[in-house]
């Protein structure tokens, strides 16, 4: 049996426990949500402030250039690079990611001419499902949904793109990259992977990936509404195109043509003026991952995931782990399903342990490795064991919107 002295001595060992200090929570808090909003890194105020008051207040419009603006996209790209194992040139920040999606897919169909099928997963985020409905009605391409264990069966002659979210939103199940990603090629379709609920907390390896898009805000800690960025291989960086066309993907912006040339790289992938404040939030943020290797990263999340998973099975009933309990098939959070999943995630935010739901009856929670204790995880199951001891969940006041 597990107890909290366990968790107390992973702690005093933990090798990142100096990226978990940089943080900052509020007293009394667990939190469990890095995988949907992660948290302020404590240094990040004081730079927005030096960009807000200095730059855009003192120096003004010399800040594109003094400051240099115009290429904070590419930088970020430089930073994000290794945490998804991608070379140098091949990542950009900027847009969001619903936007990556449809321009990444977009741009992937040009490499595939001839072929009808987009393949993604019915489990896929709704927002990339939505965007991929619009590639295809706009391209006149069929969307295809497998169930998310048929993916590579239903890869075919007439498949141009397979489109999938790495780690499932949802049930925290994670795609075998490498063997779908060899799968779609051996059938010579292009490969769309979108890292929103990996990258920031596991290794990654673009080396055969087409394309990539993710997150800003979650695991990599950047703000709410953080840009999010694309990566595109090398191999294709002469020969894609950008969907949408616009001045901050041309060769030369201020030559202001009324033709449009594409830059050469990963620039191309940019369409207009990108938000300099969130950016420099991202940027700053990014400092946290400054010398952190993926891997320590990734094992520090097995470790608080497994734990969970085990402790769960040790204190609580009446809760099914919704989970892959293989720690190869899955992400970095961890979700459980009862059937009274919004009432007891609500009763558990009001005391301070904070996770999310997604319907119809899944309790979601988030072990982010970088700033996540160990002694969260068993803090969060004695919160949960309390709330159904005391049946808090029966008297909650459920919140008006969703429970985030
Ligand atoms: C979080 C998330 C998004 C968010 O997209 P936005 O454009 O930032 O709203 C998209 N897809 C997946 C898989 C996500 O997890």
């Amino acid at each position: 049996m597990l107890d909290r002295a366990y968790f107390e001595n992973l702690d005093a060992e933990d090798p990142l426990a100096t990226t978990v200090a940089r943080f900052l929570l509020p007293d009394g808090v667990v939190y469990l949500d890095g995988n949907s909003l992660g948290p302020l890194p404590a240094h990040v105020p004081a730079v927005v402030d030096d960009v807000v008051r200095q730059q855009w207040g003192k120096d003004l419009i010399t800040s594109w250039n003094r400051h240099d603006w115009w290429t904070l996209t590419s930088r970020i790209g430089e930073r994000i690079a290794p945490l998804i194992g991608a070379p140098p040139g091949s990542v950009i920040a900027g847009d969001t990611t619903t936007l990556s999606i449809y321009k990444a897919v977009a741009a992937a169909l040009g490499l595939a001419p001839g072929r009808s099928v987009v393949l993604t997963d019915v489990g896929n985020f709704p927002t990339d499902l939505y965007a991929l409905g619009s590639v295809t009605r706009q391209y006149g391409r069929h969307l295809a949904m497998a169930e998310p264990g048929e993916v590579v069966g239903s890869i075919g002659p007439d498949t141009a793109v397979v489109c999938l979210t790495h780690v499932d939103y949802r049930t925290g199940r994670r795609h075998d990259m490498a063997a779908v990603t060899e799968e779609a090629h051996r059938a010579g379709a292009v490969m769309v992977w979108d890292l929103c609920h990996s990258a920031g907390a596991m290794e990654l390896d673009m080396t055969d990936v087409d394309l990539a898009v993710g997150c800003g805000y979650k695991y990599l800690n950047g703000g709410p509404g953080a840009p999010a960025f694309i990566y595109v291989n090398p191999r294709h960086h002469a020969a894609i195109e950008n969907p949408i066309g616009g001045w901050w993907g041309h060769a030369d912006p201020f030559a202001m043509e009324p033709a449009f040339t594409p830059a050469p790289g990963i620039v191309r992938l940019q369409v207009g003026t990108q938000p300099i404040l969130s950016l420099a939030a991202l940027d700053a943020a990014l400092d946290i991952f400054e010398g952190v290797d993926p891997a320590a990263l990734r094992a520090k999340s097995e470790l608080l995931t497994g734990d969970f998973i085990t402790l769960v099975g040790e204190r609580l009933e009446g809760f099914e782990v919704a989970t892959p309990r293989d720690a190869r098939q899955r992400g970095s959070h961890v979700s459980l399903s009862h059937p009274q999943a919004p009432a007891i995630m609500a009763a558990l935010i009001a005391g301070g342990v904070i996770g999310d739901v997604r319907p119809p009856n899944l309790l979601r929670f988030g072990f982010a490795p970088a700033f996540q204790r160990h002694v969260d995880v068993w803090d969060a199951v004695e919160a949960i064991s309390a709330v159904m001891a005391e049946e808090r969940w029966r008297t909650v006041t459920l919140p008006a919107g969703p429970v985030t």
